[in-house]
């Protein structure tokens, strides 16, 4: 079973919220599938796009 890298949840495949970003935020979510789960995707999500803004 794999974790996810930074809180340790089990991940149970890709995380279905995925599908609901836009494209540009599934390409990034798409990079971590597989060892971060849903929230700390999103929260990656956040960040990278902050940093892009900012
Ligand atoms: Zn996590």
């Amino acid at each position: 079973m794999a974790k996810c890298a930074i809180c340790k949840k089990d991940l149970h495949g890709v995380p279905k919220n995925v599908k609901k970003l836009p494209e540009s935020k599934k390409k990034v979510a798409r990079k971590f599938g597989g060892y971060l789960c849903g929230s700390c995707i999103r929260k990656i999500i956040s960040e990278e796009m902050f940093a892009g803004v900012a």
